[in-house]
């Protein structure tokens, strides 16, 4: 619920809040929960979806699943920093992500694995040495690896990169690989042993309740007020007159009203449905590479919950270029435009950007964790240099 507006206990410039935070996801939530705790700031927090979370909201439907809304969220990382942090407002469902793809009309482990191998082709390579001899003798070296295609061909060569890849590739991103930075799938190990996991990740695991409950526990500060179904775009003019300092979690081109043009962001439209079965698959996620299916993957939440019920609830993602920005689009052109708006964004007083959408940075939620933190240290380590300093030397310090 939105809490009311407390007239009290202004920031020290006599402005109602230190902060305005935008955008409720992962980047805002973070920092707006450390603002509060560890400053003492008092921070007003908007979204202008009706609730937390960002896309990782997740939510009990009408059959008692907790569905994703924004598609399978998967928490997994190498950062004892992220999980620590993460800890104080959940418990955690052990859990580790296995992903198949219906390739030749079979279901196999993707990444690509002995098994995929075996399975595919119909072999028995026993051992790494056998399946890292076999990609060897398919692989296609590649002298400067540049793109998407360009890191699967030199991995596993042609056969398995237009079989895994490049239709599954096409229809996310409406792209070919060839047109990607290599970034995109190279986040898609290829491996000569039998783990079939998704991430390989020292931490892997699902909030216990589930992300929106631990956004709840995070957000549960008094000095915290939340106004969702807001949007900056309503409040920008006062903005410098609610709060001392803007925490932009939202895509930066419409931040500067796409002065230098719309940055690409890729979107997905998803299908949620409840079907009257216990089970529709033997694994969370299955991926459809086949470039005539029009959608990419179908999701099975009860697989990530471990809830127990006679229905189940599934999700179809069908890539779009139209709708909400889901994905910032790794292309050097694209890169280009980023910059040119990261140069107004250095130019911007008392505005901080961070995030997936205002860094245009493909990155998964340990990572914005990871970056938000970060970002909350440098604003800590000003704010503490300014109290020993001058009032004119503050002014300068703040607003750079
Ligand atoms: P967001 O979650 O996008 O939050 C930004 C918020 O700002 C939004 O709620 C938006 O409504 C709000 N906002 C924007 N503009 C305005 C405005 N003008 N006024 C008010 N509010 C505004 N990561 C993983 O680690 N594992 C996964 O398995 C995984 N799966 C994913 C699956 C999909 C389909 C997608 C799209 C992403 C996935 N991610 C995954 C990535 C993950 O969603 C992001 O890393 C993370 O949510 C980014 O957090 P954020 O706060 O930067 O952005
Ligand atoms: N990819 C693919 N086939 C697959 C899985 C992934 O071509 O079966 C490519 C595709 O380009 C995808 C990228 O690898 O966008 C990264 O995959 P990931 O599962 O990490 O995507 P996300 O979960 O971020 O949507």
């Amino acid at each position: 619920m939105n809490a009311p507006f407390r007239a009290s206990a202004r920031s020290s410039s006599g402005r109602r809040y230190g902060y305005l935070v935008v955008g409720a996801g992962f980047a805002g939530s973070v920092i707006a929960e450390r603002l509060a705790s560890q400053h003492g700031a008092r921070v007003l927090l908007i979204d202008r979806r009706p609730h937390i979370g960002g896309n990782a909201y997740d939510e009990p439907n009408e059959a008692g699943i907790l569905y994703h809304k924004y598609g399978p969220h998967i928490f997994h990382t190498n950062s004892q920093q992220v999980v620590d942090y993460l800890s104080q407002f959940t418990e955690w469902r052990p859990y580790e992500h296995r992903v198949r793809a219906v390739v030749r009309d079979r279901l196999v482990p993707i990444p690509i694995n002995r098994t995929t191998l075996n399975e595919l082709f119909d072999l028995d390579l026993k051992t790494d040495e056998e399946a890292a001899d076999y990609l060897a003798l398919r692989a296609e070296p590649v002298d400067e690896i540049r793109t998407s295609e360009d890191v699967v061909i030199n991995a596993v060569g042609q056969e398995l990169y237009e079989l895994f890849f490049r239709g599954y590739t096409r229809k996310q991103w409406g792209l070919d690989p060839s047109e990607l930075d290599k970034q995109v799938t190279s986040r898609i190990p290829t491996r000569t042993n039998t783990d079939d996991r998704y991430f390989s990740d020292t931490f892997q695991a699902m909030p216990l309740h589930g992300y929106t409950r631990m956004f709840e526990r995070m957000l549960d500060h008094p000095l915290i007020e939340k106004r969702l179904g807001t949007d900056f775009r309503a409040l920008k003019n006062q903005a410098h007159e609610l709060a001392d300092h803007v925490i932009y979690t939202g895509p930066i081109d419409e931040y500067f009203d796409f002065r230098f043009g719309k940055l690409p962001y890729r979107s997905l439209k998803f299908d949620h449905q409840t079907l009257d079965k216990e089970w529709n698959q033997p694994v969370a996620v299955v991926n459809y590479p086949d470039e005539q299916v029009p959608y990419t993957r179908i999701s099975e939440y009860k697989h990530l919950t471990g809830q127990d019920s006679p229905v189940t609830t599934i999700t179809y993602e069908y890539p779009s270029a139209e709708g909400d920005p889901y994905y910032p689009i790794p292309r050097p052109e694209n890169q280009q435009l980023f910059k040119r708006y990261e140069g107004l964004a250095d130019a911007t007083d008392n505005v901080t950007f961070v995030g997936r959408l205002a860094t245009y940075r493909y990155y998964n939620m340990d990572q914005i964790v990871g970056q938000a933190l970060a970002t909350f240290r440098r604003i800590d380590g000003k704010a503490k240099a300014a109290q020993s300093m001058p009032a004119a030397a503050e002014v300068a310090l703040l607003s750079r």
